[in-house]
């Protein structure tokens, strides 16, 4: 079993961190959050008060931040965790970030004598409990093959995706598909009720037809047919819209520069913008079921 850091315990990387714990490795961790530290610390990792020392004297570290701005802060720079660190540390990155800055990152820990891969995740805070998420990396094989065995610990499908920046990419795909899934849902659900058609009828035979997908089938938007769903404790994230549209502006700026065609997505990210603009940016992106209920535009 492995000595591994973890930085970054929200909605995903408590739960990871917990399941770490549980195949036995020692874990040292560190969040900015002391609730956050204070439930992992019960859950038998071991508190420490700073990004530097939660990847100090460990075979990897695991982050789960926020955004691309955040995963920069803690690897970057003279006080970074890859210049900390002891030399021949693998950095696991499983936050949603930029192809370019997953890249870059990768090119940054070769330079300091690191491994790195980008390895973003799928699944949910569901999947992160049960340890059953999807992991997409990129990066080396060499690097791979050291990831592999920790990912496990946390998850159940396990993808080598390409070369470093590989993993962001899939994932930011995966996630464009997933938003414009979840919106064509909601709108299926919210003409559904207006046509007086009860949201487990509906359920009962799209799960079952041609419509059938896991923003239905597994997520449902509308309260009751999936209890697991964030519909069922009134759009407590779960994915937050604002991350979803952290997602989907990366994936629209990738589309932009790639030359790609992604008339659906541009109008996801609208969407989701305006979700977030009406304050409901901390709501799960299923919530967007609710917005678009009440939206009068
Ligand atoms: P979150 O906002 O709940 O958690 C992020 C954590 O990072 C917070 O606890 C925050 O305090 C901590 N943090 C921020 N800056 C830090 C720093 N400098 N040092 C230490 N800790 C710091 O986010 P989340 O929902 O757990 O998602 C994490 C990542 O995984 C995001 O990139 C998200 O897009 C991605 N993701 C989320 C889900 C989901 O369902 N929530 C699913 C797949 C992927």
């Amino acid at each position: 079993m492995a000595a591994i850091g973890f930085i970054g315990l929200g909605n995903m990387g408590l739960p990871m961190a917990r399941n770490l714990v549980k195949a036995g490795h020692a874990v040292q961790v560190f969040d900015l959050n002391a609730d956050a530290m204070a439930e992992a610390e019960a859950a038998g990792a071991r508190c420490v008060t700073s990004t530097a020392a939660a990847a100090a004297d460990v075979e990897a570290v695991v982050t789960a931040l926020p955004a691309a701005r955040h995963v920069r802060a803690v690897y970057l720079g003279a006080e970074g965790v890859l210049a900390t660190a002891l030399n021949h540390t693998l950095f696991i990155d499983c936050s949603t970030i930029d192809v370019e800055t997953a890249r870059a990152l990768a090119t940054e820990a070769e330079a300091a004598g690191q491994l790195f891969v980008d390895s973003p995740m799928s699944g949910g805070v569901g999947g992160a409990t049960a340890g059953t998420l999807t992991f997409m990396v990129g990066g080396e094989d060499r690097a791979f093959a050291r990831a592999e065995p920790i990912l496990r610990a946390m998850g159940k499908n396990i993808f080598h995706a390409g070369k470093a920046g590989a993993g962001a990419a899939a994932k930011i795909c995966n996630n464009m598909m997933l938003a414009i899934q979840m919106i064509a849902v909601s709108e299926g659900f919210n003409l559904a009720a207006k046509l007086g058609l009860e949201a487990q009828k509906l359920y009962d035979i799209s799960s079952t037809a041609t419509a059938r997908c896991w923003s239905l089938n597994d997520y449902c938007p509308a309260p009751g047919p999936a209890p697991a769903a964030p519909s069922n404790r009134d759009y407590k994230p779960g994915f937050a819209a604002d991350l979803m549209l952290k997602d989907l502006r990366i994936a629209m700026e990738a589309a932009q520069a790639a030359g790609a065609v992604t008339p659906m997505g541009a109008q996801a990210a609208q969407i989701y913008g305006m979700m977030a603009a009406a304050g409901m940016g901390g709501d799960d992106f299923s919530g967007v079921i609710r917005f678009l209920e009440g939206f009068r535009g």
